[in-house]
């Protein structure tokens, strides 16, 4: 039997006026999500997302945690569309989920965004999700170092978010349940403030989840506190003991939807637009998502694609309209001349 203890705080931060996070801490359902959009968009995509994961409690396969995120999806599309002053929210999410999938209980993780999951073993914290975002594709590409990202100005442009479009791409893992592991589930309103040690430092000297996670905020905030700062610290108190090795990072399977690289956004001043969203063909039918050679087949089509932009037929074919009318011009102009 896995029992988890846990700890959830959300904060607005020093400088915003409101919270556009949304959180859930319940038995077994633990999710932040990290809202955008102008108005009251924001926090009613975050709302969103967290209310459509809260009407499921007992969860019975990665399959349906995923299925839930899109009908979450669906949701934030279809209030935008209905109502026009939400016209353009979204919102990350990441969830941890125990679940029992065929007598194993497991940890199931679904995220999409720029929202993070940290796992903390007693020898290391990782961060297990992967950063959709525009920056994080820019390091993969090797436009940019990890440096740079840390500190480039649109570090918050993410790349795949609820409320953009359907399908959307899950990423979602299995996780066996481990006794003194300790998950941290947070908005980049944390990570964009603190480092990694500094967050392991927090995390290492506090034994309590809740004390934790306000530690966290506190710290967050007292670094600036320039975006909403969202925690959830869930610890395994009791887990059973499936595995006499489980793996150090927790994994057992993997649900990786592929990606497109990293594009520049048409428009730089736009902070918080979601950005380069997905087509549908990078879609890979559900439970068929590779897992052992993920990254070389993920590197391979990201080289290519990078190569071959898309975006730039998109927008030449009117800029070659331009140039053919030119053209055209000033052969009739020559042929006037020459008669
Ligand atoms: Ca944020």
């Amino acid at each position: 039997m896995t029992t988890l203890a846990w700890g959830a705080v959300t904060d607005t931060g020093r400088i915003r006026d409101i919270n556009q996070d949304g959180v859930l801490s319940a038995e077994s359902v633990f999710v932040v999500a990290d809202g955008m959009g102008g108005h009251s968009g924001g926090e009613v995509a975050s709302a969103i997302a967290v209310e459509q994961m809260a009407e499921t409690t007992t969860f019975n396969s990665v399959d349906e945690l995923i299925e839930t995120v899109q009908r979450a999806n669906r949701e934030v599309l279809d209030r935008a569309r209905d109502d026009q002053a939400l016209y353009g929210m979204g919102t990350t999410l990441v969830a941890l989920v125990a679940m029992t999938v065929d007598d194993t209980e497991l940890l199931c993780v679904a995220n999409v965004g720029d929202s993070r999951l940290y796992l903390c073993t007693a020898d290391q914290m990782v961060q297990l999700t992967d950063d959709h975002s525009l920056v994080e594709g820019m390091v993969r590409d090797g436009w940019i170092s990890p440096e740079e990202a840390k500190v480039h100005p649109q570090r918050n442009v993410v790349t795949r978010a609820l409320g953009v479009e359907e399908p959307l791409l899950v990423d979602a893992w299995e996780l066996v349940p481990v006794a003194g592991d300790r998950y941290l589930l947070c908005s980049d309103g944390l990570n964009n403030e603190l480092s990694d040690a500094e967050i392991e430092e927090i995390l290492d000297e506090t034994a309590d989840p809740q004390e934790a996670a306000i530690a966290l905020v506190e710290a967050a905030c007292a670094a600036g506190g320039r975006d909403n700062v969202t925690v959830v610290v869930v610890d395994v108190v009791e887990a059973e003991p499936t595995e006499s090795d489980p793996p150090a990072d927790r994994v057992v399977a993997a649900h990786k939807v592929d990606t497109a690289p990293a594009e520049p956004p048409s428009d730089p001043t736009d902070e918080t637009a979601p950005a380069a969203e997905p087509t549908s063909d990078d879609a890979e039918p559900e439970g068929e998502a590779e897992a052992a050679d993920a990254a070389s087949t993920e590197l391979d089509s990201l080289s290519w694609r990078s190569f071959v932009d898309w975006r730039w037929f998109e927008t030449w074919p009117l800029s070659w309209l331009a140039a053919l009318a030119l053209i055209v011009l000033v052969l009739l102009l020559v042929l006037l001349a020459v008669l």
